[in-house]
């Protein structure tokens, strides 16, 4: 037997949470987001729950042939574009659309042997300073682009850095609608955030990640169930053991959780090397047989030790929900964990494991 330990994907959920994101901005056209192999699920395993999508974005060449594969015949964006010239040959033979964000991949397009000219997404940075031609130099970056045959219809995108928080999206929105006012072509400018909470920045095309795969881009402002959205991710795993412990014993490694009155723990088939934080500390929320508990001591490689005391009648064998639905319908949400690990569901979405086996539910 393998180790009891298991990943879930939940096809209908992925769907229903597509549809979340469209019913947020109805006249939108959706790309779903699906770089880092959609967020830790496998492009393979979401396809299905999101073949309703306009277009697949994502940023790895080889991510695009999977979808390729997969036989979808409609648009796949590059988020980031090209990384070298050969890139472009790619992006002709698999009618890649691609953002340009800086001047060596126009200079790059410039020298690119085509016979059918590339649709172009090119990147403002409004503000956030990461990828994107500044304000000033983004209408001669259109012009440039607008005068190469390689170059098909040109739209206008850029990304949001606060679009979950106090800030919003105001600002970046000015510059941006300013430098593009009278240039023609679509707009693409919201992520999962802006989708959900931002009305006013609503494009031709939007961009949720996060928000299909179930997760609140703005925990804990709100939660996913505010949003209506449901876990696409279940990690549950097995108690392979109990222990019966007094007042004053210690659990795992360093000790760090001493017990101040008698409990029962069960240990679990699942640690850090599945890709549960080994930061979460004691008290970090679980659901043994679908009953909330919480973990104790710390989290080891291959193993963590949950609180029995509110599920006497759990034992070796029982199912623990680390994240996700429990089989009893009791859901625990990921950004919760992560909360508790100091960081966001993202990531604990893109760390799980290789040796974690992946099954694709309904
Ligand atoms: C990842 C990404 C998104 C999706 O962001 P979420 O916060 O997951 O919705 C949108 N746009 C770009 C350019 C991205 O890189």
């Amino acid at each position: 037997m393998p180790r009891p330990i298991q990943a879930r994907i939940h096809t209908e959920a992925l769907a229903h949470n597509l549809a979340r994101a469209r019913a947020a901005a109805p006249e939108a056209r959706v790309w779903a987001i699906v770089k880092a192999n959609a967020y830790g699920h496998g492009i393979e395993r979401v396809f299905e729950g999101l073949r309703g999508a306009d277009g697949f974005a994502l940023l790895d060449l080889e991510e695009a042939q999977r979808v390729r594969a997969l036989g979808w015949r409609g648009p796949i964006l590059l988020l980031e574009g090209v990384f070298e010239l050969r890139d472009l040959e790619l992006c002709s033979r698999l009618d890649l659309w691609h953002a340009v964000h800086c001047d060596e991949q126009i200079d790059m397009l410039a020298t690119h042997k085509t016979n059918v000219p590339h649709r172009v997404f090119l990147k403002m940075n409004s503000g956030m300073n990461r990828l994107g031609f500044t304000p000033e130099r983004y209408r001669s970056a259109w012009t440039r682009l607008n005068a190469l045959p390689q170059v098909d219809e040109i739209s206008l995108m850029t990304h949001f850095s606060d679009a979950d928080g106090a800030r919003g999206v105001a600002e970046q929105m000015a510059v941006f609608t300013t430098v593009t006012q009278d240039l023609p072509g679509e707009r693409s400018l919201s992520n999962s955030a802006a989708t959900l909470r931002q009305s006013e920045a609503l494009s031709d095309w939007v961009r949720p990640g996060i928000a299909i795969y179930g997760s609140a881009p703005d925990y804990p402002e709100h939660s996913s169930a505010d949003w209506g959205l449901q876990p696409t991710m279940t990690l549950s795993a097995k108690i392979i053991g109990t222990q019966t412990l007094s007042v004053g014993d210690s659990v795992g490694y360093g000790s760090t959780f001493v017990t101040e009155q008698p409990m029962r723990i069960g240990v679990v088939a699942c640690g850090y090397a599945d890709g549960y934080p080994r930061i979460c500390p004691s008290g970090t929320p679980v659901l043994v047989g679908g009953v909330r508990s919480r973990t104790v001591g710390r989290v080891s490689m291959d193993m963590i030790t949950v609180d029995l005391s509110a599920v006497p009648e759990a034992g070796f064998g029982s199912e623990v929900t680390l994240w996700g639905n429990a089989a009893n319908g009791a859901v625990l949400g990921i950004d919760e964990v992560a909360r508790c690990a100091g960081t966001v569901g993202y990531e604990l979405m893109c760390a799980l494991a290789q040796r974690v086996p992946v099954v694709v539910a309904a």
